[in-house]
């Protein structure tokens, strides 16, 4: 009799999960568990908010209950446990005389030391502890490079790829799962779900009527997500051309969310755009979603060869010359919405009312916190993971390096022109009216500086700067002026 404790971490679906697909065909009995890391939802000393805020922890409860929902279905049930995992993890394998626990391998920083931390524990137990590579779309093992030696280039990394290394099929979801019980012939309680409230959370989690998709936890939504964008609505057509939008859930795929806590597997999201491409239609577009997802790859490679540097103010670069600010009135206006230039605040304030940005607004406002303020982009970094609900380390933490310019690529070192951005993206002002409606009656684009405006002008658009709108906190002039001079 082969027992395995299976422990889903960031992989919470049944399909293409190569981890619990072999752990349903080794063992008789399998324990599929789930454990809720209160350190996860703790408050950052340094910083004041916390590490995982309310709109992913809400995402991850729907998600962990969905999850339960399909074992159930298939006539197991997923252990849920509140506290730290490894010593959780261990208890539970040995009160079921576990032979070995299976999961996924991450590669950052806490998630390997939890890894570590387990493995220790289940040694003197004698129980082994096999980590199944999972999250992208080409397997580590199909790189044709090593990891120490990938290319820095993204281009170079994608060509390699695309031409060296296959994608792997996706795995089917396993059919009747034997629950495994105690050894005392026992079942293991399977325990209640955590609330928002057990969690910490006094606040409710709500859903902005302005949001551009109501994100909702688990591989069921997800599917449907997926079958909805390709098939349905044949977003996918299009993507190339509208991915650069802020408005709406139809300019870019909105995968994300469930991508980063895996209740979508990269290959099947694949599979899917090469069957609508065989079967319906092939363009630059349907290519340019693999493409994003290779650089979604990337940032999971890179975050493996660089590890903790990631992290770090001087980043993958290790670059120490920089000096970053450590200005917390600065910081607090840029994170609250409130510099006076429209562009940014608007993405800050769709951040901070919905957990999500299009990926134009990550680009811009990190830029300015980065390149216009000068703030340590650590600190924006930790805003964008208490925040997103499509926080992913690998992608948060590498975008950021490159922002700042400390990452591996020379190429990508950008300062952005926000007056020129806002210009080009959202010509018309219909995203930056539609978060900051105090500038509704503003034209554009005149609405992306507004500051230059008569008291005149002001009367006769209904904003009172100073007082409905902040005054700018850097002089947005240079950016016409810059734009004048190219
Ligand atoms: C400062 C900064 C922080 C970011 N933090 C995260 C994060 O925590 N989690 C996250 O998933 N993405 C992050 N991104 C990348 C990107 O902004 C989001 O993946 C994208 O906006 C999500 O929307 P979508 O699913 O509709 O994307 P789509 O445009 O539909 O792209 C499809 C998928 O490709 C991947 N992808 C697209 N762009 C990138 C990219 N630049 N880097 C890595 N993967 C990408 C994502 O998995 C995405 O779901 C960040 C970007 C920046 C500039």
């Amino acid at each position: 009799m082969k027992r395995i404790l299976y422990w889903f971490r960031n992989d919470l679906r049944l399909h293409d999960n190569e981890g619990f697909f072999r752990a349903c065909v080794d063992a008789d009995e399998v324990l599929p568990v789930f454990v809720f890391d209160p350190a996860a939802f703790a408050e950052l000393p340094d910083l004041g908010f916390r590490k995982t805020d309310i709109y992913r922890a809400n995402f991850l409860i729907e998600s962990v209950a969905d999850l339960r929902e399909s074992l159930r279905a298939k006539g197991a049930d997923l252990i849920v446990r509140t506290g730290p995992p490894a010593q959780i993890l261990a208890e539970l394998a040995e009160t079921i005389g576990a032979d070995a626990v299976y999961t996924s391998k991450e590669v950052t920083q806490e998630e390997t030391n939890l890894e570590s931390d387990l493995s220790k524990r289940l040694k003197p137990l004698n129980i082994d502890l096999s980590l199944f590579w999972q999250s992208t779309l080409y397997h580590v093992r199909d790189l044709p490079f090593s990891v120490a030696k990938m290319p820095d280039v993204f281009t170079q990394f994608r060509n390699k790829v695309e031409k060296y290394a296959q994608i792997r099929e996706v795995i089917p979801m396993p059919d009747l799962i034997q629950l495994s019980i105690n050894v005392n012939g026992e079942s293991v309680d399977p325990g209640s779900m955590p609330t928002l409230a057990t969690l910490g959370f006094s606040a409710q989690h709500t859903v902005d009527v302005r949001a551009a998709v109501a994100f909702k936890g688990g591989e069921t939504v997800a599917l449907d997500r997926l079958q909805r964008y390709i098939w349905e609505y044949e977003h996918i057509k299009t993507y190339k051309e509208t991915r650069n939008g802020m408005l709406g859930e139809a300019y870019s795929s909105k995968f994300s969310a469930w991508l980063a806590l895996g209740c979508l597997s990269p290959r099947l999201v694949n599979q899917e755009v090469r069957r609508y491409e065989a079967e319906r239609h092939k363009n630059d577009s349907t290519y340019w979603l693999i493409f994003e997802l290779i650089w979604r790859d990337f940032f999971r490679f890179v975050a493996l060869r660089y590890g903790g540097r990631l992290f770090k103010p001087s980043g993958i670069k290790h670059d120490l010359s920089k000096r970053w600010r450590r200005d917390r009135v600065l910081f607090w206006q840029w994170a609250n919405g409130k510099t006076g230039i429209p562009f940014i605040d608007a993405n800050m304030r769709e951040l901070n009312a919905t957990g999500f940005m299009s990926n134009r607004g990550r680009q811009n406002v990190g830029s300015f916190l980065v390149k216009d303020l000068g703030i340590d982009w650590t600190w924006g970094a930790a805003y964008f993971e208490s925040l997103l609900v499509d926080y992913d380390p690998c992608s948060n933490w590498g975008n950021w390096n490159y922002v700042a310019g400390v990452g591996n690529d020379p190429r990508e070192d950008r300062y952005f022109n926000i007056y020129t951005q806002a210009t080009r993206y959202d010509e018309r002002g219909d995203y930056v009216k539609h978060w900051l409606p105090e500038l509704a009656n503003v034209p554009a684009p005149t609405v992306h500086i507004v500051s230059n405006l008569s008291a005149d002008e002001q009367r006769k658009y209904g904003v009172v700067l100073g007082d409905d709108y902040p005054m700018p906190i850097i002089n947005p002039n240079q950016w016409l002026k810059a734009q004048k001079d190219r």
